[in-house]
């Protein structure tokens, strides 16, 4: 995590602001004491002194704090935005950023591996009682700018719900939208005899994967002036249940076919 309290003064800081001097320093989720990590090569964060059980910054990677930050720093040049905090805790979910873009109260969640559909789920609709809207972000990464690709249960719920798109943050307050189309496999033409001598064959066509899905990138994105705010009703997609939300999502017309 990148902030923690300050227990002489009962502040809210930044670990890249603070000093071991300044400290002892405690989580603002569970309230106990944290290591401060001031480090040359990563990210300057807090940790959870072992032994613990506390939820708020497990599963995050250095790549998630790089993304975190980089957003932050990028959204505070915005005029439109106001209210602007990282790891804000609303009591039922802490709010990886939290800022109102005119006007709109909104929360970037930026995708762990260690969270599954469910909590991503529940944080949503904790988001939508809050009246906030909810722009989950995954991390870009290499896998998606080839033709085949696994999506994760994670990615199937955030195309189900961004209307068949899933952001991924590249840098700054820049995301790129990847819808994921079909993935057409070559079925090997093969041919043998029956028992009647006659010459049969099969294959020798394409099939859609039920496994693989081919990532369409669409133009970039900009945090801060291109989403709106939208109110989901419930859906169940079978494999995919969507509750009420609300959520920020792009107004970029389809670009795949
Ligand atoms: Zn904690």
């Amino acid at each position: 995590m990148l902030c923690g309290f300050r227990k002489k003064d009962s502040q809210k800081v930044f670990a890249s602001f603070s000093e071991k001097a300044h400290g002892p320093f405690s989580c603002i989720s569970c309230g106990n004491d944290l290591t401060l990590k001031k480090g040359r090569i990563k990210i300057h964060h807090f940790s959870h002194k072992p032994p613990n059980k506390c939820s708020h910054g497990a599963g995050e990677s250095e790549v998630h704090r790089k993304c975190k930050i980089s957003v932050y720093n990028s959204l505070l040049k915005s005029p439109n935005i106001t209210n602007l905090d990282v790891e804000v805790n609303f009591g039922i979910v802490i709010a990886d950023i939290y800022c109102v873009i005119n006007n709109i109260p909104v929360a970037i969640e930026i995708q762990r591996s260690n969270l599954t559909v469910n909590e991503i789920t529940q944080r949503t609709e904790a988001y939508h009682k809050l009246g906030i809207y909810v722009l989950w972000l995954g991390l870009y990464n290499e896998k998606l700018s080839e033709l085949k690709y696994s999506a994760k249960a994670w990615e199937k719920w955030c195309h189900a719900v961004y209307f068949g798109r899933v952001y991924y943050w590249t840098h700054d307050s820049t995301v790129v939208p990847i819808h994921f189309g079909q993935y057409q496999h070559y079925v090997d033409d093969t041919s043998w005899y029956d028992e009647n001598g006659q010459e049969q064959s099969a294959g020798g066509y394409y099939k859609s994967s039920k496994r693989y899905k081919t990532p369409c990138l669409g133009r970039e994105l900009n945090i801060a002036s291109d989403f709106n705010p939208t109110q989901k009703q419930p859906w169940n997609g079978g494999s995919v249940y969507v509750p009420q939300c609300s959520i920020l999502s792009d107004r970029a017309p389809k670009w795949w076919v």
